[in-house]
């Protein structure tokens, strides 16, 4: 198979347009017949046939103006109509098979509701039509279906007129007064349960709010209106943004490929993002839940008024929205464990990506499929680089911009240089050099070095940047970072340069070197760089472990003090990896100790500090990695912090308990440390009854997930009859086995291949259902270290041989399972063997679908 890559050098405007579209769907499992009129318009002046896209559909009629067309040509990917007039009305008629839609994509039956997904170019899988962006039409939208079994039937817009027929049929018209891109359409029909609720704008408009999720689940769906509300109110403060229509929508659906979808005025949602109470949810997921009901909603202004131009220009709507919505999660909980989940991510996944095949600028210049480029790297670090504005601009400088940005653009559809250009009107810095940002794939490396000058009492500390070549890009240049840095001496007080910096504690590192000095301030200058995580870069300094202490106990940065502690965690980690376990000495224990002693009201930062990098973190910083030796020396460094702190963790974990279950961030954070500690004793012996107590006196699901967490790291028997007892009580709630699940197929254990054909046969497992499969196939596959890098590749050909079959039903999932196989670059050279062997099996199958060619044709190059 050889398939063409699309560029965004090539990028050219419509020939045509579609200003209107009336849509008419009459609803049936195997055969929806869709009566699409559109009027269309040539742009230009140019005499070229119309090319509409259009997959896996039946075409039943075709008529230009009224007349039936004669010359068309049909093909697997499209519709050509030639010789067409300048402007006219296009009726096409299609047939669709919802129920035979296991791909997930276009229109698609889901537990009985039918749904559509249509970004990025699922729409042509509806319909014939110019599937592209950069076409932005009215609709409207008629439904006909069942009137027992589909009571509710919804589309994007107001709802204008309903009906009923004789047949058992009932119909609706729907309009929406916006223009928009094929793909936030919307249409939903089925039977649910309904909570609704109002919301005022500033303006004092008032806004219906309907929340649909499946018959039995309403009270899940509350904690998630409320989320709205708050999220509505958020961006009219911070933005001065106001909702636009008289409804909104979202839907809570089962099958689901992503998190949740943004469609015009109808959010389709992952119910996992949905629904959420005590008993059911952890505080993660409530957390999930906001954040995602939030990024949605922020979507209405940045990516639905002002939309992208091509599909090249994804971040400059989702890099955006998740900061948006990443401000908000942090104003609603609070900014230092929010910032450390999004570092988290970056350092675990983003780096990984960017390290490996796949690597790609925030802004891709080439994609085969585009499904693949809902990356982290387009999202999280699309984010981070609007954060590097945000910093940049400061506040007000960044609202002047996002003002003009809508000022300009709204009802538009635009590029990313677009946006920086807005943000370039609100601020005196040339962002010229920093929208590099923009166009270079790689994770820049900074390293931060020190000499003393003696005779002159001189420290000068110098910061080198590299840019190493990638997967995508050889040639690479300096980038424009913006390095958040203090300084401290011996005793803990802060210093400043002989230089003047951007802003306190504000460098900006823009060429391959940069040095500052300080004089007469002594020879022992810590600089704390990189506080709140400034820019998406790895650094590495000369540090000592003291330092690293040092820097826990005097930094002003919170982050930084938390990231101080991860540092030495990883050079202990080191250590141990090295065979010297020793060099880890009484000294670095007994600061560690006292660090955290210190600490023990500061019930966040603590429990931050006590979570060990994870494996894939440590990853990042290492090459010609040998996976069992670094996996074993983080677990020894894990379980000798528990034996040193032991009786300080036992405190913590008795001063955390905390009263009758309630979502706030007080008790949310103590919850947090108290589990965190409860995983690090697990690793002792002795700590099994707490473990038990735990789980049998637990009123909330955060609690029980700890103790079965817990459990899993401490011994078999116990975690498997705690799994047992879980599964007894929520064997028939899918989302909530999805955590019983997950935790099976993370366990180290040498049989883990039969637990997981196991979990495959049970009754509630589908491999229809993305949440199963990622609950499955992805928690093994991305977090069962031992299981997964098996030494004999079992692991490897496990995830290969279901991907064979996945692949035929819904290649999205598939592909986005097939990332860790793609990501030998840090692992030794027979293990990349071991894993390239099963890429190549993939590769050999004729019928592999475009989405895992991409990655795995690239993965091998
Ligand atoms: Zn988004």
């Amino acid at each position: 198979m050889t398939l063409v890559a699309k560029r965004r050098d090539d990028y050219r405007a419509p020939d045509f347009t579609i200003t209107d579209v009336a849509l008419d769907f009459v609803l049936a499992p195997d055969s929806t017949r869709v009566t699409s009129e559109l009027k269309v318009s040539r742009q230009g002046s140019h005499s070229k046939s119309l090319y509409l896209d259009g997959e896996q559909l039946t075409l039943l009629e075709l008529s230009v103006d009224g007349s039936a067309a004669q010359d068309y040509q049909q093909t697997e990917s499209g519709l050509t109509i030639n010789n067409v007039p300048d402007t006219f009305t296009l009726r096409i008629v299609t047939e669709v098979n919802p129920a035979d839609n296991k791909a997930l994509e276009g229109l698609y039956l889901s537990n009985g509701v039918y749904c559509t997904q249509c970004e990025a170019e699922g729409f042509r899988r509806i319909t014939y039509y110019l599937d592209r962006p950069d076409v932005l039409a009215k609709f409207t939208v008629k439904i006909t279906g069942d009137k027992a079994s589909l009571p509710t039937m919804l589309a994007n817009g107001n709802p204008l007129e309903s009906g009923a027929n004789d047949d058992g049929t009932h119909w609706i018209l729907w309009q929406d007064p916006f223009p928009k891109p094929a793909y936030l359409f919307a249409l939903v029909a089925g039977d649910f349960d309904q909570l609704t609720d109002t919301f005022t704008t500033q303006s004092g408009k008032s806004v219906a709010l309907e929340l649909y999720v499946d018959k039995g689940k309403r009270s899940r769906g509350e904690f998630a209106l409320e989320a709205l509300k708050r999220a509505m109110r958020w961006d009219e403060e911070t933005f001065g943004l106001e909702y636009d229509l008289d409804i909104y929508m979202i839907v809570a659906v089962d099958f689901f490929n992503m998190g949740a979808m943004e469609n015009k005025g109808l959010n389709v949602f992952n119910s996992k993002f949905v629904l959420a109470d005590q008993d059911s949810a952890t505080d993660e997921d409530f957390f999930n839940v906001e954040s995602v009901i939030a990024h949605e909603y922020f979507h209405n202004w940045t990516g639905n008024r002002v939309t992208c131009r091509d599909w090249f220009q994804l971040s400059l709507k989702e890099g955006l929205t998740v900061f948006r919505d990443q401000q908000f999660s942090s104003d609603m909980t609070s900014p230092l464990s929010n910032r450390i989940k999004q570092v988290r991510v970056m350092r675990e996944h983003q780096f990984a990506e960017d390290a490996s095949a796949m690597s790609h600028p925030i802004r891709p210049d080439e994609v085969i499929e585009m499904n693949n480029f809902y990356t982290v790297t387009v999202y999280d670090k699309g984010a981070e680089v609007i954060r590097m504005m945000h910093t940049l601009l400061g506040v007000d400088g960044f609202r002047a911009g996002m003002d003009e940005y809508f000022r300009r653009h709204d009802g538009q559809a635009v590029t990313c240089d677009d946006f920086v250009s807005a943000m370039q009107s609100a601020t005196d810095i040339d962002l010229g050099h920093f929208a590099r940002w923009y166009s270079q794939s790689g994770t820049p490396q900074l390293a931060l070095a020190r000499a003393y000058n003696e005779q002159t009492d001189t420290v000068t500390v110098t910061i080198t940047q590299r840019n190493a070549p990638t997967a995508d890009q050889t040639e690479k240049a300096a980038l424009f970072i913006p390095l958040q840095i203090e300084f401290i001496d011996a005793t803990g007080q802060h210093v400043t340069p002989d230089q003047a910096m951007y802003a306190d504690n504000l460098l900006i590192v823009d060429k391959d070197t940069t040095t500052l000095t300080f004089t007469g301030k002594g020879s022992a200058i810590t600089p704390v760089a990189l506080g709140n995580f400034s820019a998406p870069v790895k650094l590495t300094s000369d540090l000592t472990p003291a330092e690293w202490l040092h820097t826990f106990r005097f930094a002003n940065d919170a982050f930084s003090r938390w990231d101080a502690i991860q540092q030495l965690y990883n050079w202990c980690i080191e250590q141990y990896y090295q065979q010297q376990p020793h060099a880890v000495d009484e000294n670095i224990w007994q600061g560690l100790y006292q660090a955290v002693e210190a600490s023990l009201q500061e019930t966040e930062i603590l429990g931050e500090c006590l979570v060990v990098p994870s494996f894939e973190t440590l990853c990042q910083s290492r090459s010609n990695i040998d996976v069992h030796a670094l996996n074993t020396a983080r677990k020894a460094f894990s379980e000798a912090l528990a034996e040193q702190l032991a009786d300080l963790l036992l405190t913590i974990y008795q001063a955390n308990q905390t009263d009758a279950y309630d979502y706030q961030p007080e008790q949310v954070r103590a919850r947090r440390c108290k589990n965190v500690v409860l995983g690090l004793l697990a690793q002792l012996p002795e700590c099994k009854d707490r473990i038990i107590a735990q789980f049998e006196a637990s009123d909330n699901m955060t609690d029980t997930l700890g103790a079965l967490k817990a459990a899993q790291h401490h011994d078999l028997v116990l975690f498997s009859n705690l799994m047992n007892s879980f599964e007894q009580r929520w064997h028939d709630d899918p989302l909530v086995l999805d955590k019983w699940f997950s935790l099976h197929a993370t366990c180290e254990r040498g049989d883990i291949l039969a637990q997981l054909t196991l979990l495959r046969q049970h009754p509630q497992f589908s491999q229809q259902n993305p949440n199963r499969v990622r609950a499955v196939v992805g928690s093994f596959a991305f977090y069962n270290t031992t299981g997964f890098h098996a030494d004999d590749g079992s692991g490897y050909r496990f995830l290969t041989d279901y991907l064979l079959e996945l692949d035929k039903q819904n290649p999205q999932v598939a592909s986005r399972l097939v990332t860790p196989l793609t990501q030998w670059q840090h692992y030794s050279s027979t293990r990349q063997d071991l894993m390239k062997r099963q890429l190549a099996r993939l590769l050999e199958d004729s019928g592999l679908s475009k989405d895992l060619y991409e990655k795995v044709s690239k993965a091998l190059a």
